[in-house]
């Protein structure tokens, strides 16, 4: 039964674990589990004490094949690169050829058993194990322990997450051990051998395990074929710095570097070539730099990351190099652009700043008297309509003076226009002085000047009219051939109270402060008019 439980336990692994080392050395263990149940069936079912002896014998391929597959698939899970090769490993076969030549060779020297006997109903060969045989048993467990250390090596050092894929052929070790023990200590008269049979516990176990590890195998294979498939150069220097490995594209930069370089650069060293990659790592520390290669016109990004053995020793570096030459000449590129935008659009700030300040020029000559600098008629008429009526509808009384110089024509046609024109600019400037915020003093037209006074009461407003009338007669410009003119100005005053005046306001005040201006030249001119305050006119009786 045991013997084609494992015939069929060998056919499901060859099945379902494929043809690598690890699942063949299965199958070898399986098959020897199956010879061995086979062989000692046969012994048992034996009557001749000869021939029990001879296929007692038959036993022990079968217990070499166990182990030797048992260790072979331990070392193959370990290290994916293992594989049988029959140089290295045909001292492996020796100790199970030499067992089987002791026990057939028995009858003349006796080293593997003595004492040999049938005892039992039914009666089963029985013997006391002989020197070799305890020398076989031990060659055997030592063999068993070594592959059972090597997965509990890979066990330590996979990640946990591939741990159980070592720990549970270890775990399914021990039962064939304890059905050894079983055999041997507890149970010596049960003649049943069931170590094979535990075996296939093992086999179970090693199966699951190897069916759960075939990814992590291929990894490697695969991170591979990434590096070689990849843009970026990659490559391995060891302590010497010599290139270990390079993928397909370090070959190809290495080769624009170093065009008289070897056929192979696996083996070169760093130093040989010329550093081409600039200095040499040195520290075991992750290092990241930029490689300019001016002959080329070339720029790296350099990666160094340092390998270390199992103690944590520096034992070579991985250089990962990037050409990036592209990306920093569009890099370039863009900052060019990038500053070219931000300097056109400083300009066109400037240029927008400009016009602004053009406009705002052009909006004030539109309303500036452009000989005296004062507000010009436009200027006077909205101010005369905005604020003249905000004023009395606030119930603040509004003054308006108008202003004439005297005689002008006759200071044009003795001194000239020229002078003249001073005049005009000097009794614009005594009015401007005398206006505050709020007031407007403007060029209603020739030599004449109004100035509104809006929260001024038309006593006040006179008293200012006085004061300017005064400082125009003290103005003196010099003129042709430095002859000093003067000039004197009349003054007409009108006001209205606040209140509600109609919407002609403005209209009235001028008019009065005209008519008082009439008055002040024909007054004799020099002096200050008032036209009176006129009142706001009552409402109209409610129907
Ligand atoms: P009155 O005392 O009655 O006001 O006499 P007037 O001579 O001042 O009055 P009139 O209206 O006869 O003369 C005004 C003169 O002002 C006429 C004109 O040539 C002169 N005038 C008007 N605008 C300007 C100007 O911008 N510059 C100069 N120089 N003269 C001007
Ligand atoms: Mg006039
Ligand atoms: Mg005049």
């Amino acid at each position: 039964m045991s013997a084609l439980a494992s015939l069929l336990a060998a056919v499901v692994v060859r099945r379902r674990c494929g043809s690598s080392p690890a699942a063949l050395a299965l199958v070898v263990l399986v098959l020897g589990a199956a010879e061995w149940s086979g062989a000692r069936a046969l012994s048992m079912a034996l009557a001749d004490l000869d021939l029990q002896v001879a296929a007692s014998a038959l036993v022990l391929p079968g217990v070499g094949a166990v182990v030797l597959g048992l260790y072979c698939h331990a070392r193959a899970m370990a290290d994916r690169r293992w594989t049988w090769r029959w140089r290295r490993h045909r001292w492996l076969l020796v100790e199970p050829v030499l067992t089987v030549a002791a026990a057939l060779s028995n009858p003349w020297h006796g080293l593997w058993r003595s004492g040999l006997r049938f005892e039992g109903d039914p009666a089963l060969l029985a013997s006391s194990p002989g020197p070799l045989f305890h020398l076989h048993t031990a060659y055997s467990y030592a063999l068993l322990v070594v592959g059972f250390l090597v997965l509990l090596r890979g066990a330590a050092r996979a990640s946990r997450a591939h741990r159980a894929r070592f720990l549970w052929p270890v775990v399914g070790g021990l039962f064939p051990t304890a059905g050894n023990v079983l055999g041997v200590l507890v149970a010596p008269d049960l003649n049943v051998t069931l170590t094979p049979v535990f075996f296939l516990v093992t086999v179970a176990t090693c199966a699951w395990a190897l069916r759960h590890s075939a990814l992590p195998d291929v990894l490697p294979v695969a991170l591979q074929q990434v590096v070689a498939a990849i843009g970026d150069a990659v490559a391995v220097v060891d302590r010497r710095q010599r290139l270990v490995e390079v993928n397909p594209a370090a070959e190809a930069l290495l080769r624009r570097l170093v065009p008289d370089a070897p056929q192979r650069f696996v083996g070169a060293s760093l130093r040989a070539l010329g550093d081409p990659l600039g200095e040499r790592p040195s520290t075991c520390a992750r290092e990241e730099r930029a490689v300019a290669v001016g002959r080329l016109g070339l720029h790296l990004d350099l990666r160094t990351a340092p390998l270390s053995d199992d103690r944590g020793a520096c034992i070579g570096w991985v250089l990962v190099a990037r050409d990036v030459t592209e990306a920093l000449r569009q890099r370039e590129e863009l900052e060019r652009q990038r500053a070219e935008a931000v300097a056109a659009g400083e300009a066109l700030r400037e240029q927008l700043d400009l016009v602004e300040r053009l406009r705002a020029e052009l909006a004030d000559q539109a309303v500036r008297d452009p000989l005296t600098g004062l507000a010009n008629r436009r200027r006077l008429t909205g101010h005369l309509a905005d604020e003249v009526p905000a004023a009395l509808a606030a119930g603040l009384p509004v003054s308006l003076v108008m202003v004439d110089v005297d005689r002008f024509k006759a200071v044009n046609d003795t001194h000239g226009h020229a002078t003249g024109d001073a005049v005009l600019v000097a009794v614009a400037a005594v009015l401007a002085e005398g206006t505050g915020p709020g007031e407007l003093a403007a060029r209603f037209g020739g030599e004449e000047f109004v100035v509104v006074l809006p929260g001024v009461p038309v006593r006040e407003a006179l008293a200012r009219a006085e004061r300017w009338r005064r400082r125009c007669a003290e103005v003196a410009v010099e003129g042709a051939g430095g002859v000093l003119v003067r000039a004197t100005a009349s003054f007409g005053v009108s006001g209205l109270l606040g209140g509600a005046h109609g919407p002609n306001a403005a209209g009235l005040l001028l008019a009065a402060a005209d008519g008082a201006l009439y008055a002040a030249k024909a007054g004799g001119r020099d002096r200050v008019v008032s036209s009176g305050v006129q009142q706001a006119p009552p409402l109209p009786a409610p129907c």
